[in-house]
């Protein structure tokens, strides 16, 4: 019944066909090429180990990102020196690169996903011909490659609650006309903005297309500086506001406590609440990519829950793995909660499916 064609160890890595490991780390003689879906930590932060144990595949994109995010350098003449080998493979979307070894022929290619800047679903074509396929975490506007045999799915979103359909162009002018008011108002207040880190770029940019708010200083970690600047290079994000102040050593706190400085704009990937916001001096929007609410501002006025669209709702998600037409679904349970919900409602859906790791 089961193939073993796709597996997902206890540890999160995602093993497809006989020489590939994707967004994750196993150490095994055999298997020394991994894939990166994409620049998050849930699926990106062993590539040092990876690089150590063999050659690792990304987009253009994932390895500018990935440099920012671990601010670390993966130029040849790096990669060489720390590891003793040119480790990076690039691969651009749709660009596919057969891997000989042990007498195994593989062929790996990305195709792209809309969750980030870089993401891709990455494929798998075994010597046999049969192709396996690691969906990364799914966007709605994702569309699987054609023929797969195995399909790996992500299932953030998998249970049916996650099926709220949030309306982005109403969401960003709700955005804007929220903070514009806070920080025009009759006691202007700073803004923190709360995200993860690509969705908190795209806030960046923004935010700097509305030249209402060009007054206001932005500050933002060093790291989510560093991916921004990445994010600036793409045409989509090229208007990012060059100058944005570094948020390290209290650098907000000591300008919001200055009362001649103008209301600021602070990123930040970080979940809770400065202190600021607690004590009402700044006002908080939290992005969340939870869609089992709508965008709503808090009832004491302090807080914007922004939904965001990174990844496929539940009806979204169904619909991916119906297009994917796969013989059989696995469905990682590693990365969320809602993989055994996925694998019933596939179930249901008269889809061969199960969940990983047991
Ligand atoms: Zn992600
Ligand atoms: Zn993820």
């Amino acid at each position: 019944m089961i193939t073993n064609n796709a597996k997902i160890t206890s540890d999160g890595a995602i093993l497809m066909g006989k020489l590939f490991c994707a967004d994750g780390m196993v150490y095994d003689d055999k298997r020394k090429f991994f894939a990166i879906s994409h620049m998050h930590s849930d699926h990106a932060n062993v590539i040092k180990k990876c690089l150590y144990n063999g050659t690792v595949f990304m987009t253009p994109w994932t390895a500018k990102l990935l440099e920012a995010v671990y601010d670390d350098n993966y130029s040849d003449k790096t990669t060489k020196e720390v590891t003793g080998r040119k480790n990076i493979k690039i691969l651009e979307y749709g660009q596919s690169k057969e891997i000989e070894h042990d007498g195994i022929k593989e062929t790996i290619t990305f195709y792209r996903s809309n969750h980030n800047l870089g993401a891709s679903q990455i494929e798998i074509k075994t010597q046999d011909g049969f192709n396996i396929v690691y969906s990364g975490d799914v966007q709605r506007e994702d569309k699987p490659p054609k023929n797969i045999e195995t399909l790996v799915v992500d299932s953030t979103h998998g249970h049916p609650r996650y099926s709220k359909y949030n309306e982005e162009a109403s969401d960003e002018k709700k955005l804007l006309d929220t903070i514009t008011q806070v920080l025009n108002g009759e006691t202007p207040r700073s803004v923190v903005v709360h995200g993860h880190e690509g969705k908190l770029q795209e806030v960046m940019a923004l935010i700097s297309n509305h030249s209402a708010l060009d007054q206001f200083s932005f500050f933002a970690s060093e790291k989510d500086i560093r991916i921004a600047n990445v994010y600036r290079e793409e045409e989509d994000f090229k208007k990012i506001r060059k100058k944005i102040l570094p948020s390290e050593d209290y650098a907000v706190e000591e300008w919001i406590s200055n009362e001649a400085n103008d209301p600021c704009i602070e990123f930040t990937a970080a979940c809770g609440k400065r202190t600021y916001e607690k004590r009402g001096k700044a006002f908080s929007v939290i992005m969340t990519d939870r869609c089992d609410q709508y965008t709503h501002e808090t009832s004491d006025g302090n807080t914007l829950i922004l939904i965001t669209n990174a990844h496929a709702s539940h009806e979204e998600l169904l619909e991916y793995v119906k297009n994917a037409k796969a013989n059989e679904v696995i469905v990682d349970c590693y990365r969320s909660k809602q993989g055994i919900h996925f694998v019933n409602m596939l179930k249901k859906n008269t889809i061969k499916a199960y969940g990983q790791p047991k």
